[in-house]
C-alpha cells in the first residue's frame, strides 16, 4: 500500500446544460452558474445534458410544468397549451441514461426548479386545480438517479451550501475511486486495501457504516466480486452521505495522531494535540490540524496504512478545502 495520491484524475461529471452557460432555457436563457464554470471547471470532465432541447421542444419553448393528473401519475404539460411531453421525455431519458451509462459518469448536477431536471421539491399542480404542492422530482432526474442510485448527484442551488458542496465534491471522487476499483482487476486484496485508506475518511462521516462496510470485505473471497464490490458501493456511498461535523473529525484526527506517538518527539506531539483541541472548540480552521497531520506523516512516515489515507487529500485543494474545514 502506497502513500495516497496527491494528483487527482478528472471525473466526468453530467450537468444540466444551462448551468454551464448555454442558452437552452425555454426563454433562450441559461443559468450559468460561477461555482461550476470557475472553481470545478478546471478539475472535471463535463457532460452537459439538456433534456427538453434534447428531446426536440426547440429554444425559446413554450415552458412546461409538472401536473399531478389525479392518481399520483405525474404529467410533464406545456403551461399554456396544456401538451403533454410525458411519454417522450420518459422513452428519451430511459435512452439517454443507458448512454451516460457507457460513459462512466462520477457524478451529476441538475437545475433546481426545473419539471425536467430538477432533483428535490419540484412544484406539482394538480390537474383540476387547488393547492400547488412543492414534492416533485423532475422527469430526467428521476430516471437518472433510478437509473445510477449510487451516483453522486447535487442541484446547484445546494452548492452554495459550503458543507453541502463539500460533501458533493467529496463524494464524486470517492465514488470515482469505488468505480476504477470496481472494474479494475477483480481482486479481494485490492478491496482490502481501498477499504483501509478509507477508513479516518469513513470514521468522519459514518463510523457504525465503517463496520459494516468492514463486514462486506470480510466476506470478499467468499462471493463474487460483482455482488461483494456492489454491496461495498452501497454501504460506502451511503456513508459519504452522511455529512461529516467536528466531533467525528476530531475522532478521526486522535486516531490518525495516536498512531504517530512513537514517531514524534513530545513537542510535535503537544502541537498536533493543541492544534486538533483548538479545532474541535471552534478556535482553527480544519486546515490547521490537517496541515500537520499532513507534514508528519510525509516527514515521520507512522504505519503505512496512515500515509495512504484519502482522508489527508480528498480532492484537490484548490477546490476550496478551506471553507471545507471551517464551515
Ligand atoms: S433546466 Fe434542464 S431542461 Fe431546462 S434548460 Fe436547463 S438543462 Fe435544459
Amino acid at each position: 500500500m502506497g502513500a495516497v495520491s496527491t494528483s487527482f484524475p478528472k471525473p466526468r461529471i453530467g450537468v444540466s446544460a444551462c448551468l454551464l452557460g448555454e442558452p437552452l432555457r425555454y426563454d433562450g436563457g441559461h443559468l450559468r452558474n460561477e461555482f461550476l464554470t470557475q472553481t470545478l471547471a478546471p478539475h472535471v470532465e463535463w457532460t452537459p445534458v439538456c433534456p427538453e432541447s434534447e428531446v426536440g421542444m426547440g429554444t425559446p419553448r413554450e415552458p412546461v410544468r409538472l401536473v399531478d393528473s389525479g392518481n399520483g401519475a405525474l404529467r410533464l404539460r406545456g403551461v399554456r397549451s396544456a401538451t403533454d411531453h410525458t411519454e417522450a421525455m420518459r422513452s428519451w431519458a430511459s435512452c439517454r441514461v443507458e448512454e451516460l451509462a457507457g460513459l462512466g459518469l462520477h457524478g451529476y448536477v441538475l437545475t433546481k426548479n426545473s419539471p425536467s431536471c430538477g432533483l428535490f421539491r419540484v412544484k406539482v399542480y394538480p390537474a383540476a386545480g387547488g393547492p400547488v404542492s412543492r414534492t416533485g422530482r423532475g422527469l430526467f432526474a428521476g430516471a437518472l438517479t433510478q437509473h445510477f442510485p449510487l451516483l453522486p448527484v447535487e442541484e446547484q442551488g445546494r452548492l452554495n451550501d459550503p458543507r453541502l458542496r463539500d460533501n458533493f465534491i467529496e463524494r464524486v471522487f470517492v465514488y470515482q475511486r469505488w468505480a476504477a476499483l470496481r472494474d479494475g482487476p477483480r481482486a479481494p486484496s485490492a478491496l482490502v486495501a481501498f477499504h483501509t485508506a478509507h477508513k479516518l475518511t469513513l470514521m468522519a462521516h459514518a463510523p457504525t457504516l465503517y463496520r459494516e462496510a468492514g463486514r462486506v470485505v470480510a466476506r470478499a473471497g467468499a462471493a463474487g466480486w460483482d455482488v461483494i464490490a456492489d454491496e461495498y458501493g452501497r454501504v460506502l456511498m451511503r456513508a459519504m452521505e452522511r455529512l461529516t461535523t467536528a466531533r467525528k473529525h476530531t475522532n478521526a484526527l486522535q486516531h490518525a495522531a495516536g498512531f504517530l506517538k512513537d514517531t514524534l518527539d513530545a513537542g510535535d506531539r503537544e502541537e498536533l494535540a493543541d492544534a486538533i483541541e483548538r479545532y474541535r472548540t471552534g478556535k482553527a480552521p480544519f486546515t490547521a490540524p490537517l496541515t500537520l497531520l499532513r507534514h508528519h506523516v510525509r516527514r515521520s512516515g507512522g504505519p503505512e496504512w496512515l500515509a495512504a489515507q484519502t482522508y489527508l487529500y480528498p480532492y484537490p485543494d484548490s477546490l476550496s478545502l478551506e471553507e471545507r474545514w471551517s464551515g
